[in-house]
């Protein structure tokens, strides 16, 4: 808890911005969380939507490093969260396991090789052969030659993660605006947040959550004009398609976990219609327009899909858009002047590191607390 609150304004309502939000009010500070979605939407109407919420962190390739701490801490936090949060009487639907495969032999290989990296660390992924696999019910595609299944990896629901944040954060007084934010300007040692309805708010800090918004934001901060295209140079978008299928019987349950073959998640939902329902997703199309061509190659596994796959019926299709920092690693967490915080381009794993960003944010604003 932080000895002392300061003023703190979030810009963003995705999963990095209302974990921000949430964690910085729960230790005390006094926070305003600004939205551009539409009036009525409210705060989670984001990209965070389309995320089918895998989260990969034991079995992530590295095992040491920034990213990989940042997982690492994700996932006790996510842990922590979800408990919390859940006595709080708002619970995330989580399934534990993440089933990777492997389709080719330097992948079959590349697994083994991660697989005993991993438990050399105590943690435990299991590597599965091939008749393991093969009797799984329903049958997984083709071809599959070995299989790493990490059990402390899982997938959360990313609709019910931004419920329960916003939920609990406007209890704990967490305020929100649904307005957007059009520029920030240095204000009496914190900042002045310019919004799109022609009013502004104050606060000692600013925390920049905003997707791929967030790069021509930070640079209105360096005096650009709004509206400019430069802080584009940040951070891309990259579109994914997702869909939502159907099957006959409920056999997903007997999956262990999310199973990931060629890139591609197949995320079992067995609390959704009785475990007839299973995600697929999710393309990676650099850009914002969605190419159905994608969308097809998704659907069938570029021809791969076995029967009971194909014959499954389409009952959502979504996409939504994934910030990419241009040029570096992802995530951006970094101060880019004194009392604004960037927390963004977290590309294809936002949902994991949100609480890492989160903590990250509190650390820098309760390292040097400033008077708002
Ligand atoms: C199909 C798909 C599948 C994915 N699957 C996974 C997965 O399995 N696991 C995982 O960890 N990640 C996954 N991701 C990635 C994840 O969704 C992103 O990394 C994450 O959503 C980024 O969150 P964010 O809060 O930074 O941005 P966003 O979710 O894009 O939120 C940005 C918010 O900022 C608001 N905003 C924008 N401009 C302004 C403004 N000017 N003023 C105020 N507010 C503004 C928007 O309204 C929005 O609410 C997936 C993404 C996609 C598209």
């Amino acid at each position: 808890m932080a000895s002392s609150g300061t003023s703190v304004i979030v810009i963003g309502g995705g999963i990095v911005g209302l974990a921000c939000a949430w964690w910085l009010q729960g230790r005390g500070h006094t926070v305003l969380l600004i939205d551009g979605a539409g009036p009525g939407e409210g705060p989670g109407r984001s990209g965070s939507l389309a995320a089918l919420g895998v989260l990969m962190a034991d079995s992530f390739h590295r095992d040491r490093g920034r990213a990989w701490e940042l997982r690492q801490r994700s996932l006790e936090l996510w842990t922590r969260w979800r408990h919390e949060l859940a006595e709080r009487g708002h619970p995330i639907p989580y399934r534990s396991g993440v089933l990777l495969l492997a389709a080719e032999g330097d992948e079959e290989e590349r697994l083994a090789a991660l697989g005993a990296r991993k438990r050399a660390l105590g943690l435990p992924l299991e590597p599965w052969d091939r008749r393991r696999l093969e009797q799984l019910e329903p049958g997984l595609p083709q071809p599959c030659l070995a299989g790493l299944h990490s059990g402390r990896d899982g997938q959360l629901d990313p609709g019910s993660a931004l419920a329960a944040l916003a939920a609990d954060g406007r209890q704990r007084g967490l305020t929100v605006r649904a307005e957007a934010a059009v520029a920030l300007r240095p204000d009496g040692g914190g900042w002045r947040v310019d919004l799109a309805g022609g009013g502004a708010e104050r606060a000692a800090w600013v925390v920049l959550a905003a997707g791929s918004a967030s790069g021509p934001l930070v640079e209105t901060a360096a005096g650009v004009p709004a509206g400019g295209d430069g802080g584009r140079r940040l951070l891309e978008p990259v579109l994914g398609q997702a869909l939502e299928l159907e099957l006959d019987t409920p056999l997903l349950t007997h999956w262990p976990g999310a199973v990931v073959w060629r890139g591609v998640n197949l995320v079992p939902r067995p609390d959704l219609e009785g475990g007839r329902r299973l995600w697929l997703g999710a393309t990676l199309e650099p850009g914002r327009e969605a190419d159905p061509d994608q969308l097809s190659g998704l659907r069938d596994l570029g021809g791969a899909a076995p029967e009971w796959l194909r014959e499954a019926r389409v009952v959502r299709r979504w996409q939504g858009l994934r910030p990419r920092p241009l040029g570096r690693p992802a995530p951006l967490l970094e101060q880019p002047a004194p009392g604004l915080l960037l927390a963004s381009g977290h590309y294809r794993n936002g949902i994991l590191l949100a609480p890492a960003s989160a903590a990250w944010a509190a650390e820098q604003i309760e390292a040097r607390p400033t008077d708002g």
